[in-house]
């Protein structure tokens, strides 16, 4: 049997692993569309929560695999067509996860200091994509708009100093742009209740041990405790609120402030003479249902983060589900021998281990309904890509740049991430 796999995120690792478990003698050949293997395990997972990136060790095993094959700088659906790609292996599976934004549908929104989180943590991650950002820091309040995970990620390295970001990964030059920062008030903006926030609990906490950032939680500490009280609660639902609650009482005086803002609604963002407001729109809670009133609030915003969720970054010959967020597909099955899992097959929520389930699921459905005939591609492939100057990575390769970044990392952190295609190569 002769699979390819498009991406190199959790989702492609854990079939990697599923197929290999459930058959020795399946070629497998991975797709990657950055240099790099690991998806937001390297790109996404934020650089000071490396107990978490430690699952790349698991991956690395399986890519050190003799039937696994790696293609790094290989963008299926650009350099390799989906019906090449289709024509060549047993069966294809999508696993190139959710890269692109959501869009924040703001009136006015073509301000320049408004990022994406996609666009936001790549930066701070070293995506070959995002390294180019410019994010100015030179302000006094940073808006964060979403209620999930992501969002404190960001909250978090827009807050830590350079001395509580050591043992991570972040880039150097992220470094240095944060070192220039004024931002004295991070708000993080939530359009519903404490209640239905996305936060996970280690996550919420740790936002209570920054060094120079306190948080403060702008929601009534009668409403938090009558949620509490309100029973049938969610456990993660239940410590999260205590964990508010817990802010709420919090003895430190910092100036620095991190603001949870609940039942806000951003609409609109005013630039005028150098100075931009974002402005909210409050809801109220009656009846059990968010009502949005016609309240406005104003709040200067000199950079603003949306992390509202991910949507998958297109690939021709795909087509798309009509929230345009995933691929089209059926328990899967996309057509023909084309298959998706993880965040590229539906909606982009759930952590690094969620994706393998569905890995196994997938694994199982493919080896059912997909016969071995083909003869193994790699060598057509390697063929067909020299013939069309593209440079791709090898897994020999990927060996080497890692050693290199690990070489290069400065006292104090753990790797410096080449973000850079030419340096990249030039390593090589
Ligand atoms: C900012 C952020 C932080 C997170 N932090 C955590 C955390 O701390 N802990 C946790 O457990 N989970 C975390 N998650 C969730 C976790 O990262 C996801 O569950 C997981 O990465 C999804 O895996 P995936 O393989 O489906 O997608 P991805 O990890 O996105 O991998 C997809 C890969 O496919 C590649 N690709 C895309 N298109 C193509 C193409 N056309 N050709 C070739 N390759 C392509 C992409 O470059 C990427 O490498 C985080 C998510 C985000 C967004």
């Amino acid at each position: 049997m002769n699979i390819a796999i498009v991406g190199s995120g959790p989702s492609a690792f854990y079939t990697t692993q599923s197929l290999l478990r459930e058959d020795q003698d399946i070629k497998i050949d991975i797709f990657e569309k950055l240099p790099a293997p690991f998806g937001l395990v390297r790109y996404g997972v934020a650089p000071d929560h490396q107990k978490t990136k430690n699952i790349i060790r698991l991956f690395s095993k399986y890519l050190d695999e003799e039937n696994v094959a790696y293609f790094g700088n290989v963008n299926i659906g650009k350099d390799v067509s989906i019906e090449l790609i289709s024509q060549l292996y047993d069966a294809v599976i999508i696993s190139s996860g959710a890269s692109l934004d959501k869009e924040l549908i703001l009136e006015g929104d073509n301000y320049k200091n408004l990022f994406g989180s996609a666009e936001f943590v790549g930066w701070y991650n070293g995506n070959p994509l995002h390294s180019k950002l410019n994010p100015n820091f030179r302000t006094k309040n940073a808006v964060i708009i979403g209620n999930g995970n992501v969002a404190l990620d960001c909250a978090r390295i827009l807050s830590k100093s350079k001395e509580e970001l050591y043992q991570s990964d972040i880039m150097d030059y992220a470094l240095d742009t944060l070192s220039t920062s004024a931002i004295e008030n991070i708000y993080i903006i939530g359009r519903r209740t404490p209640k239905e926030a996305k936060f996970t609990i280690s996550e919420l906490r740790e936002m209570g041990e920054l060094k120079t950032f306190e948080p403060k939680v702008n929601y009534n500490k009668e409403d938090l405790e009558k949620i509490l009280n309100s029973g049938e609660l969610d456990t993660k639902v239940k410590k999260n609120i205590e964990v508010l609650l817990s802010f709420k009482s919090n003895q430190k005086k910092y100036k620095k402030k991190i603001i949870f803002k609940f039942l806000s609604s951003p609409y609109k963002i005013v630039s005028k003479n150098d100075q931009t407001h974002i402005l909210l729109k409050k809801s109220v809670v009656k009846n059990n249902n968010i009502v949005v009133t016609n309240e406005v609030e104003n709040i200067e915003a000199g950079i603003v983060i949306s992390a509202i969720g991910y949507k998958v970054c297109p690939i021709d010959g795909l087509e798309l589900d009509p929230t345009k967020n995933f691929f089209a597909n059926k328990n899967g099955h996309i057509k023909n021998n084309i298959y998706t899992n993880g965040w590229a097959s539906g909606a982009s929520v759930g952590v690094i281990g969620t994706n393998k389930i569905g890995a196994s699921l997938l694994t199982k459905k493919v080896l059912n309904e997909v016969k071995s005939k083909k003869p193994y591609a790699s060598e057509k492939i390697k063929e067909f890509l020299k013939q069309k100057l593209i440079k791709f990575i090898t897994k020999d390769d990927w060996k080497k740049l890692d050693k290199i970044e690990i070489d290069l990392a400065k006292e104090n952190f753990t790797r410096a991430k080449l973000a850079d295609l030419k340096t990249i190569f030039k390593y090589l």
